[in-house]
């Protein structure tokens, strides 16, 4: 059992990214791919422990893109990266910084719509929960549970985070087309995350894969834990169609966060480790080509 998708403290997930590892060693999986939000942060502590603990490690990023000429909620499409080093230079590594200050800037005009709204929340307890992290929404949300303005992280979100809420910024995005191309320059497969929630539709999810198959797409994330079956379905059809792998993983954020636990995949799929051999040559295949 291996587990292609998760979040560690270097972006919105709970736990270190030694962490993390113990926690996938504990459970029994052979291997595992960390996949933070806009950042390579913490591809370095996490590949050493893993190797420490016997366990399979593939450097990871999630990133987060604007999808031209959709509506916004349709527009926001994740694209994992697999192959990618913490000593990567160059292109993805700017963009990773220049998302940063995004993120914090983001903060900061959130924090300033909720104080307008009437909550009391300051930018410091934000900052707390975000630690080593760029400040992302998430961490808005366990601060406003925290100064007791919503009940848990999923209330938090409804009532003020998400968009037409009083604490809503949009984030600054990379263009979807350009951050495959990117990912391929770092030497990095290009993934489609969880297309089923991507709201878009099946002709639209098509649509988009067609369009990103152009531009180098390594696969699609078929098994993300919580894809129905007809959404793991539409992916494998996909998948199939494009020539692409068909890749999975938990988005495990921590225990009791957003995401299954790790090594749940949909459907109850135990991924092959096999999966990380392909990954790795479709991440090679484009550079040794360049
Ligand atoms: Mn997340
Ligand atoms: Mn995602
Ligand atoms: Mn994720």
């Amino acid at each position: 059992m291996i587990d292609l998708h998760c979040h560690s403290s270097a972006s919105d997930g709970v736990l270190a990214p030694e962490a993390v590892m113990e926690r996938a060693a504990g459970l029994g999986l052979a291997g595992i791919a960390l996949t933070d939000h806009d950042t390579l942060g913490g591809l370095a502590q996490a590949r050493a422990r893993a190797r420490q603990l016997g366990l399979r490690f593939l450097g990871g990023i999630e990133l987060s893109t604007c999808w031209e000429g959709a509506d916004h909620a349709a527009g926001d499409v994740h694209l994992l990266g697999y192959g990618v080093h913490e000593n990567a230079g160059g292109a993805l590594a700017a963009a990773c910084r220049r998302l940063r200050r995004a993120r914090a800037e983001r903060a900061r005009l959130m924090v300033r719509q909720l104080q307008a709204a009437g909550v009391g929340l300051v930018l410091e307890a934000v900052r707390a929960e975000a630690g080593a992290a760029a400040p992302g929404r998430p961490h808005v949300a366990r601060a406003l549970v925290a100064g007791g303005w919503a009940s848990g992280v999923a209330e938090a979100f409804q009532r003020w985070l998400v968009p037409g809420a009083a604490g809503y910024v949009p984030l600054a995005k990379l263009e979807t087309r350009a951050a495959v191309r990117l990912l391929r320059a770092a030497g990095a497969a290009p993934v489609l995350a969880h297309p089923g929630r991507l709201r878009l539709g099946e002709s639209g999810v098509a649509a988009l894969t067609t369009a990103l198959a152009e531009e180098g797409l390594a696969g699609i994330e078929a098994h993300w834990g919580q894809h129905s079956p007809a959404e793991a379905a539409l992916c494998l059809r996909l998948a199939t169609r494009h020539r692409l792998l068909a890749t999975g993983g938990s988005d495990f954020h921590g225990a009791g966060h957003a995401g299954l636990e790790l090594g749940e995949c949909a459907g109850g799929r135990a991924l092959p480790l096999t999966l990380m051999d392909q990954l790795e040559h479709a991440a090679g295949a484009r550079a040794r080509a360049a």
